[in-house]
């Protein structure tokens, strides 16, 4: 038992936890001038790690070894996946709940997380403008977060006198429509359901990689004819490869047209309304019925913490019931919104709220907004520097805080295929040799570098070294290759 005592013991939490704060204090003030990407190889990394099992260690060896071999989000030279630097009092709100474990499921085990839960979403919701009718909470990230607002979908617009909650699928061969773009986790979510390949119908991206929504009606037409059900369209704001936002005005005038259900994954972009000079690219987002969010990509909180969001509340609450009428009739909305269990898909959930409501409780709601302004501007100043030097060309003008781009000598004659070869070469050069992560993408299957800048504090200085690293090695392998052929 004695053991178990000192594990317990709050005067060793006192002093480890001491030394943790500071030491995490020091990696955030080394992070500036830190390498943002320390190299790895899986399986050395996983006999190193083994022998610390086998060894045993300290916490502060421990804890030590991890934040320095950790992938580093806070370094300005961090621009690759879309995770964001969470706030470092997200981080402390993380500790608290380490200890507290609130959870949601019921009101009892999770009070306080219930209602900042509830606090969290009204909050959202009136800052991106969505009906006062709009209910929501806090799920496990944006891929469970699209499931379940699909699955809301499916209660909502499945054929009268029928029930999936029941039945299955029974003789339904239900569909959607998204952009060809659009993320991996809506297909999966559609096979998930049972609805197969020909769930799933992909509707071609213009040229800036939004949907061609002008084909929509002629999809309906065909999937009906093939004797498909469509039950809902789903609009990308953003996409992830390219940051695209999807016009979801005229994807809602189609969804209204069609009496289809309308789901927006906003799990990258949807913060992109609180900006002023860009909200415009979600016009229409108050008409959709569902909305999914991701609070770590950003809105600065550590993954994962998404926001599922219903333009009717109630709509929540048929996820996991067909006969919602039923639940409803005993007026249980009002009177049991704060067992989040009913409408989630976890039972045991996570405490996520505190995170955000810390930040909007303690800096107030502008912080969310100073940040989406800031790393799109960013990302502005990037393509602007980036269509001011002639190796370089950008994939498409970004919307947001994601940009594709790539290297393209001017001096030597290449095809196609030596363009990607060479931006392939470039990334991984990029990351084995200088501080910078970032990331590539294929568009239209031609090779591109991308980055999200997720880090508010990146600088100018950051990006132009950036693009002075890519050309340094681009040109030497341009002339390499002149050299040799
Ligand atoms: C990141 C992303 C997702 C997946 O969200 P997770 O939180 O990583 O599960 C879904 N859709 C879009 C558009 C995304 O950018």
């Amino acid at each position: 038992m004695k053991s178990l005592t000192q594990l317990y013991d709050p005067a060793t939490f006192r002093t480890n936890g001491h030394a943790l704060v500071d030491r995490l204090a020091d990696y955030l003030e080394s992070t500036p001038t830190a390498d943002a990407n320390p190299r790895h190889e899986p399986n050395k990394m996983l006999e190193d790690y083994r022998a610390v099992l086998d060894n045993g260690t300290s916490p502060e060896a421990l804890y030590d070894k991890y934040i320095r071999e950790s992938l580093h989000l806070h370094s300005p030279k961090y621009m690759g996946h879309q995770v964001n630097p969470p706030a470092p009092l997200t981080a402390l709100s993380d500790l608290v709940n380490g200890v507290i474990n609130g959870s949601t499921a019921i009101f009892e085990m999770g009070a306080t997380g219930a209602v900042m839960e509830r606090l969290v979403i009204e909050k959202f919701a009136t800052m991106l403008g969505l009906a006062e009718t709009t209910g929501g909470f806090l799920t496990n990230g944006g891929t469970l977060a699209n499931l379940t607002a699909l699955l809301a979908a499916r209660a909502a617009r499945w054929p009268a006198g029928k029930d999936p909650w029941r039945d299955g699928n029974d003789d339904i061969h239900p569909c959607i429509l998204v952009n060809e773009q659009a993320h991996y986790c809506i297909d999966r979510a559609v096979r998930i359901m049972g609805w197969g390949e020909a769930g799933i119908i992909n509707i071609p991206s213009d040229n800036e990689f939004r949907m061609k929504t002008g084909d929509i009606d002629e999809a309906i037409v065909e999937a009906k004819s093939a004797g498909l059900t469509p039950i809902a369209i789903v609009g990308s704001a953003c996409t992830t490869s390219t940051g695209s936002f999807d016009d979801l005005g005229a994807i809602a005038d189609a969804a209204e047209r069609h009496a289809l259900w309308f789901h927006v994954d906003g799990a990258h972009g949807a913060p992109v309304r609180l900006d002023p000079n860009r909200k415009h690219l979600l016009d229409g987002l108050e008409r959709a019925d569902s909305l999914i969010m991701d609070f770590h990509k950003m809105l600065m909180c550590p993954g994962l913490t998404t926001g599922v969001f219903f333009r009717n509340g109630d709509d929540a609450y048929r996820t996991f019931h067909q006969k919602a009428d039923y639940l409803l009739s005993f007026d249980t909305r009002e009177e049991e919104w704060y067992h989040m269990g009913r409408r989630t898909f976890e039972c045991t959930k996570n405490m996520m709220s505190l995170r955000v409501f810390s930040l909007l409780a303690c800096h107030g709601e502008e912080v969310f907004r100073d940040y989406v302004v800031s790393v799109s501007a960013i990302a502005e100043d990037f393509a602007a520097a980036i269509n001011a030097r002639p190796d370089f060309e950008l994939g498409l003008p970004p919307d947001c805080n994601i940009v594709c781009f790539r290297y393209r000598p001017t001096a030597v004659a290449h095809s196609a295929a030596d363009l990607d070869h060479l931006n392939a070469l470039l990334r991984a050069q990029m990351v084995a040799e200088t501080d910078f992560y970032l990331v590539q993408t294929k568009l239209r299957d031609r090779t591109f570098l991308r980055c999200t800048f997720t880090n508010p504090l990146t600088e100018a200085t950051h990006t132009e070294t950036l693009l002075n690293e890519i050309a340094l090695r681009g040109k030497a392998m341009a002339e390499l290759r002149t050299a040799l052929f």
